[in-house]
C-alpha cells in the first residue's frame, strides 16, 4: 500500500460545488479508492460548507482547498486596493478550508492564475512576501499549512520554479509555508523533473501529478518513473493529488483560466480510477516494495 495519501482533484467529476454536486463529487472520489479530495474555492458562493464537511467525515475523505486569485484581487499588485482585495480572499479560502475540517491550503496563493503581460517588479514581490507572512500566522493559529503551488509562466510571473518558492518560502520566513510541485508546470520550466524534488527535500509538502497535456497518466510523455524514483529519494510521505482537466468538465472561471480548450477524456470516474492505479504502481516500484 502506497505510504502517502492520495488525492483527486473535483474538476476530474464535476466544475461545481452546489450541495448535490459535493454529494456526486464524494462519492466518487471514495468509489475510486482516493483518500483525500481537492477542492478548488473558485465556486466557494455555492459551496454549503457544513454540509460539505459532514459529507465528507461521512465518507471517511480529507481535505484539502487550492485556489488561485484574480487579476482584480492580486496580492503581487502594486495597488493597495487589489492587494487588500486578494488579501481578502486568501483569509475568508483558509478559513473555509478550516471549516471544511482541512489542514492545508495550496495552490496559487501569490497571483492572479492568468498569463502577466510583464516581469514581477520589487513592489509587488514585497506585497506578495507581507501577505503571506500574515496569512501564514492566520495559518499557524489554526493549526494549517499553505503551500506555494510551482506554476508556469503563462499562469503566473511569481514563483515559476522550485527555487523561486524556496526563495519566496525563505523571504516568508514561517515553518507552516511548503512547496508544492506539480509535474505539469515542472515540464514546462525545471530542468527534468527530478532536480527539483532533490532540491526541495523535507520542504516539500504536497504534490500535483499530471501529465504534460493534463489527460490521462501515461499518455504523454513525463518521466514518471523518475519522478516517483526522486520521490522515494527524499522520503516524501505527504500527500499525492491527481490533476486532470478536460473541456467534458468545466468550471465557468477555472477551466478558462487553465486554459482547458481541448477534450481529453469524457468519463472522470473511469480517469479517476485508472491514475489511481497508476500513481500507487508508481510509488511502490520508486520504494522497490
Ligand atoms: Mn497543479
Amino acid at each position: 500500500m502506497p505510504i502517502n495519501p492520495l488525492g483527486v482533484h473535483a474538476l476530474v467529476f464535476a466544475g461545481d460545488t452546489t450541495p448535490d454536486r459535493m454529494t456526486e463529487i464524494i462519492d466518487q472520489t471514495r468509489a475510486a479508492g482516493y483518500d483525500l479530495l481537492e477542492l478548488s474555492l473558485h465556486d466557494s458562493p455555492n459551496l454549503d460548507v457544513a454540509d460539505a464537511r459532514s459529507k465528507l467525515e461521512s465518507a471517511g475523505l480529507g481535505i484539502v482547498c487550492s485556489r488561485g486569485l484574480a487579476f482584480d484581487a492580486d496580492v503581487s499588485s502594486e495597488d493597495p486596493a487589489v492587494v487588500s482585495r486578494g488579501a481578502r480572499l486568501l483569509h475568508d479560502s483558509l478559513q473555509i478550508t478550516h471549516d471544511l475540517g482541512g489542514h492545508h491550503f495550496t495552490g496559487a496563493l501569490f497571483s492572479a492564475l492568468g498569463k502577466y503581460g510583464r516581469p514581477l517588479g520589487s513592489a509587488g514581490r514585497a506585497n506578495v512576501v507581507a501577505t503571506l507572512k500574515d496569512l501564514a500566522a492566520d495559518a499557524a493559529d489554526k493549526g494549517m499549512t499553505l503551500g506555494l503551488e510551482v506554476c508556469n509562466r503563462y499562469e503566473t510571473n511569481v514563483v515559476n520554479t522550485a527555487a523561486d518558492a524556496l526563495r519566496l518560502a525563505d523571504d516568508i520566513g514561517a515553518d507552516n509555508v511548503v512547496i508544492h510541485l506539480d509535474t505539469y508546470h515542472m515540464n514546462i520550466e525545471e530542468d527534468d523533473l527530478v532536480r527539483p524534488v532533490h532540491l526541495v527535500g523535507d520542504r516539500l509538502g504536497y504534490v500535483h501529478i499530471g501529465e504534460n497535456h493534463r489527460g490521462y497518466l501515461g499518455s504523454g510523455h513525463l518521466d514518471f518513473t523518475a519522478f516517483f524514483h526522486a520521490l522515494a529519494d527524499i522520503g516524501y510521505a505527504g500527500p499525492i493529488t491527481f490533476e486532470s482537466f478536460s473541456s467534458a468538465v468545466v468550471s465557468p472561471t477555472l477551466s478558462n483560466d487553465l486554459a482547458i480548450w481541448r477534450n481529453l477524456w469524457d468519463d472522470g470516474p473511469a480517469l479517476a480510477r485508472h491514475a489511481r492505479a497508476f500513481i500507487t504502481n508508481r510509488i511502490e516500484a520508486g520504494r522497490g516494495a
